[in-house]
């Protein structure tokens, strides 16, 4: 049975990268009816950052990716929060010690410091010479009785090499002799990420570990550790890096990149999961694009990982989000997605509940939704529909008065058009824009022959003139959508108002 973990340490927020490893654990767990886990690495403790972790978890609630086994849903393998694990780790490192994988060093940071230079490893990383290897046993044991601050480190078998198959790289192979001693558990008796991951990777039955590029050159410590406890390796995944436009990594000083500022934003869950699964990732055999979660899970197998790293177009977001808004507008079975967002917005920002229906909100979206690309936009787009009254003060009100306000004669052209409105039976946008069109011709400019060309000219003044007093803004959609919107009552009242 699968079973794949996000084990992000508790440093900071959940950026893009941290999401769409989520993601894609998540997707794989799904497909193969398996189990995803989270599992918070906390043993640095210099970086720990307080909070951070329940805002993880709460960006993945969110994002409608909830682990199934986890801090606050434990299973089997618990705790897992590492730094509730030390005892594990210290079992699991005497293990090491014991069967000659690891030894004790007592080196000094200094000594590190001047013993480094000259010997290269690993991405011209400096190693540690094995000056504690040389020490006796003795020696070992009386300075560990004198409480001496030491480490522990990994005997890298340096006469090998190693390899091992990743997913998405191929068949990979490092020379040990490059391979440092790594540091498994620290002097302040914590493990170092290396010997805490593997040990719960193991321990959790793991199965698959899918996690950002940057941990490629680690892996072979691991296998090294696996090998040394006599455990079989999980499979490998390691997912490509997320770019900047520039093809740099992507950083938090190139435009906002944590999870929580586009929930602030106001930026659709699905829009966001969307957008993040395909950087990196393609389905087969289709150029679709937008896709639901289901779909994702349906669609996604590891195969399709991208093997380059993949460039992060913020614009696309916004695309993305803009289709899932009319997306779920559309679909009656997704209004539940949608709509308690806008109305929980619409109530901060009048300070009130509304208390119109659904149907009420959802034509009143319906006139503005062309406007929108974050569900905040609604709130100022949807204040005509939801004010008593509308601000002829504003400024915008203003303008639109000086530009189609016609005085007298417009006063009585909306008075005419109210008089036929009161008759309209089928109370539609279609019947309204008829209504105008006769109100037009017969009425107002019964006298005049009019073209048809200037007849809609008249109407589209006419309409100006109703706009300026039922909305008192030049957003809203058409206007006879917005008055089938406010029905009869409620247009009529509006317009006398306005009038007087
Ligand atoms: N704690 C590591 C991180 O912060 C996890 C790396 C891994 O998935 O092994 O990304």
């Amino acid at each position: 049975k699968i079973r794949v973990r996000y084990a992000p340490s508790p440093t900071g927020y959940l950026h893009l990268g941290g999401l769409r490893t989520a993601l894609f654990n998540y997707l794989f767990a799904k497909k193969n009816n398996g189990t995803f886990l989270l599992r918070i690495e906390d043993t640095d403790r210099t970086r720990f950052v307080e909070g951070s972790a329940k805002n993880l978890a709460n960006c993945l609630e969110w994002a409608g990716i909830p682990y199934d086994e986890g801090p606050e849903r434990p299973g089997n393998c618990g705790p897992y929060v590492q730094s509730e694990r030390l005892p594990i780790y210290k079992e699991h490192a005497q293990r090491l010690l014991d069967e000659g994988h690891a030894y004790h060093c007592f080196c000094t940071p200094e000594r590190l410091a001047i013993s480094r230079i000259g010997s290269k490893g690993q991405n011209g990383m400096s190693l540690y010479d094995r000056h504690c290897l040389k020490l006796s046993k003795e020696e070992i044991e009386n300075r560990l009785k004198n409480n001496e601050p030491h480490t522990i480190r990994l005997k890298i078998p340096s006469e090998k090499t190693t390899n091992f198959t990743d997913i998405v790289k191929g068949k990979v192979s490092f020379n040990n002799q490059l391979i440092d001693d790594q540091v498994l558990m620290k002097s302040d008796g914590f493990p170092t990420y290396h010997l805490a991951s593997v040990v719960d990777d193991h321990l959790m039955g793991i199965t698959h570990v899918i996690r950002g590029e940057e941990w490629l050159n680690s892996t072979p410590k691991h296998i090294v550790l696996y090998e040394a406890f006599g455990w079989q390796p999980p499979k490998m995944a390691h997912v490509p890096l997320l770019l900047n436009t520039d093809k740099s990594k992507l950083s938090k000083r190139q435009g906002d990149v944590s999870v929580d500022s586009y929930m602030e934003k106001g930026f659709l869950p699905e829009a966001l999961v969307n957008f993040v699964a395909l950087l990196g990732w393609s389905p087969h055999e289709t150029t679709q694009e937008v896709f639901t979660l289901n779909e994702l899970i349906d669609q996604f197998s590891l195969d399709g990982l991208n093997t380059s790293g993949s460039v992060v177009n913020m614009e696309k977001l916004d695309w993305f989000n803009v289709v899932h808004i009319r997306k779920q507008l559309d679909d009656p079975s997704t209004h539940h997605l949608i709509l308690p967002t806008i109305k929980e917005q619409i109530k901060e920002f009048y300070n009130q509940s509304s208390s119109e229906s659904d149907e009420y909100l959802l034509k009143a979206i319906h006139c503005v939704k062309e406007r929108v690309h974050i569900i905040e936009n609604f709130v100022p787009l949807l204040k005509p529909f939801f004010v008593d009254q509308i601000d002829f003060n504003s400024e915008e009100a203003q303008k639109m008065k000086s530009k189609v306000w016609k005085g007298e004669q417009s006063k009585q052209n909306i008075t005419t058009f109210i008089e036929q409105l009161k008759n309209l039976q089928d109370f539609t946008a279609p019947n309204i824009y008829k209504t105008l069109q006769q109100t037009c011709s017969n009425h107002i400019y019964k006298d005049q022959q009019l073209s048809e060309k200037e007849l809609t000219a008249k109407v589209n003044q006419l309409m100006s003139n109703l706009r300026y007093l039922l909305l008192g803004s030049s957003v809203g959609g058409g206007i006879p959508v917005a008055i089938e919107t406010f029905g009869k009552e409620k247009t009529i009242n509006r317009l006398l108002n306005g009038l007087n």
